[in-house]
This record gives structure tokens, sequence and C-alpha cells, in this order.
């Protein structure tokens, strides 16, 4: 498969994942915490898919499309692995969905990102949230739930807490 046709499903992935997250988390209440602004692509798509929740953004270094700019408030600018343990003060209460999108780094980082994230998420999101995320994280107790229909294994991974 050609790289173009191979980051085409990728982007198919994401989408079909993000679009089932919102429908089947309707009754679950809580924000979305979108870690990884990269361009703004799945963020934009987040706000639309779910207009009346509160988008955290966790973010290294904001470098997205200016469209796709969020209030300062909504911002969590810097490592992850800063941002993300003393979220709670400002989020106020658990997230309802987790988008996680920050594969662009060595096997050795994204390995180390997805422990750190499983561990730390576990107390950021509420029962029955769902992660959604380019590289599987495994908090404890969470369990996998099956991709939608169209999407092969591997291409995305989505999580229940
Ligand atoms: N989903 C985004 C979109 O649709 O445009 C693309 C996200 S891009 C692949 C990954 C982003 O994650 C980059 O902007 C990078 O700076 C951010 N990132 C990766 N590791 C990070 C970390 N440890 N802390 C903060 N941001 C990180």
């Amino acid at each position: 498969m050609s790289r173009l046709d191979s980051f085409i499903r990728r982007m198919q992935a994401q989408r079909a994942c993000l679009d089932m997250a919102a429908e089947a988390l309707r009754d679950v209440p809580g924000p979305v915490l979108e870690l990884g602004l990269g361009n703004g692509r799945t963020y934009d798509h987040l706000r639309e898919l779910m207009p009346n929740r509160r988008i955290f953004v966790f973010e290294r270094k904001v470098a997205a499309h200016p469209d796709c700019i969020m209030a300062d408030d909504d911002l969590f600018e810097g490592d992850f692995r800063d941002t993300l343990p003393n979220a709670m003060t400002r989020m106020g209460e658990r997230a309802a969905l987790v988008h996680a999108d920050y594969g662009a780094g060595t096997p050795d980082y994204v390995t180390g990102m997805s422990t750190f994230l499983a561990e730390t998420l576990v107390n950021l999101v509420a029962p029955g949230a769902w992660i959604v995320s380019d590289y599987p994280i495994d908090g404890k107790g969470w369990i996998a739930v099956d991709l939608p229909d169209g999407i092969r294994p591997n291409r995305y991974f989505i999580r229940q807490a």
C-alpha cells in the first residue's frame, strides 16, 4: 500500500472513531481532552461534533491553523508530562472523551508516553469515558472497544474507562 493510501486510511479511521465516540457518549457528561493539537484538524472536527462540550487542548507548542485556536482558558500549553498531572484543577470535572494523537516520535518515545498517559489519564476520565488514540493506551481497568465497521484492527484504538 502506498504511503498516501496508508495516510488516507488512518485519517478515515480517526474520523470514524471520533464520530462513533460522539454518538456513544451522548449521555456521559464531561469535557473533551484533545492531546496533540497539531494543525487543529481533529480539534475542529470535535467541536463540530460536540458543540456543547468544552474541549481542553494539550499541546507542546501551538502552531495550528488560525481558525483552530481556542480560548486561553481551554489551552494547556507545554509537555503533557507537565500539564496533565494538575489539569483537574482547571477542568473541574472528569472528561467524557480523550482523543490522543501524539505518535510522531521514536518508538521509545511513543511507548513511554503511552505508559505515562495510561497512568495519568485514569485520574482525569469519568466512568464510561472513551479514550481514542493513535497508539494503545491501557489504563487500569479499561476495556477495548471494537472499532467502527470497516476499520481494520490497530489502525486506531478505543478504550473505555
Ligand atoms: N490531531 C492533530 C490534527 O488533526 O491536526 C494532529 C496531531 S500531531 C500528529 C501531534 C501533536 O502532538 C503535535 O502538535 C505535537 O507537538 C504534539 N505532542 C506530541 N507529544 C507531545 C507532548 N509530550 N506534549 C505536548 N504535545 C505533544
